[in-house]
């Protein structure tokens, strides 16, 4: 899933954006507020982690800005230890989550995911439907109780149909979850993604909604829960 990090200091933004890659997430990062502003105007992220001084356009005026005009991505503010003021500011201006630098990745990472899987409105950790399930902390995927390896790609394709169980999402709505605006994609990549899915976790997983996209069906929900 693709997360928006606005950071100007160089040091801490490049460290988060590394980390926040290696534990899976495509990571745009902007050092100002305005840029982030136009950004989030265009584009749709899983989740901001916004920092609150920042040149041009401060944290809590995005944020004011990003929630007056209806724009619900959850956020989480990176904030300094002694500025409890700055997080109840930020809470009741809209910000769902927020962490102290210095930041410890996993925490950042662990949060982020809790974040996005309130937005989506999934209550439990792991992911579930059409026999498969998918734990986006360990990396762990399943189909019918059998561990199933997959790419990182193939594993963020299905992470993204599992979370938005029961929509179909479209092509380019994929690929602009998935891929940084500075990765060269080919035209057909996310056909290739589904086609491999398909073979590795059965055919009728993932369902083609011709002329529209793909979807995964959104699981039954239980007879005696
Ligand atoms: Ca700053």
């Amino acid at each position: 899933m693709r997360i928006l990090l606005v950071e100007d200091d160089a040091t801490l933004g490049e460290g988060l954006q590394t980390g926040l890659r290696r534990a899976g997430f495509a990571v745009e990062w902007l050092q100002d507020g305005q840029t982030a502003d136009a950004a989030l105007h265009t584009e749709s992220f899983a989740a901001l982690v916004l920092d609150l001084g920042l040149p041009r356009l401060s944290g809590l005026d995005l944020l004011h800005r990003l929630r007056s005009r209806g724009d619900s991505t959850p956020t989480l503010l990176l904030t300094a230890r002694d500025h409890v003021d700055d997080r109840i500011r930020g809470l009741d201006g809209g910000a769902d989550d927020y962490v102290v630098k210095p930041v410890a990745i996993g925490e950042l990472a662990a949060r982020i995911r809790a974040l996005v899987r309130r937005s989506q409105g999934v209550a439990g950790a792991q992911l579930a439907a059409a026999g498969i399930t998918l734990d986006p902390a360990s990396r762990l995927v399943r189909a019918h109780g059998e561990p199933v390896e997959l790419s990182p790609r193939e594993f963020a394709v299905l992470q993204e149909l599992l979370l938005h169980a029961g929509r179909v999402l479209t092509r380019q709505q994929l690929e602009s979850r998935l891929y940084e605006w500075d990765q060269s994609l080919e035209s057909n990549a996310i056909e290739v993604h589904v086609h491999h899915l398909r073979r590795k976790l059965g055919a009728s997983v993932i369902t083609t909604v011709r002329g529209v996209g793909y979807l995964i069906p959104r699981p039954e929900p239980d007879i005696d829960g």
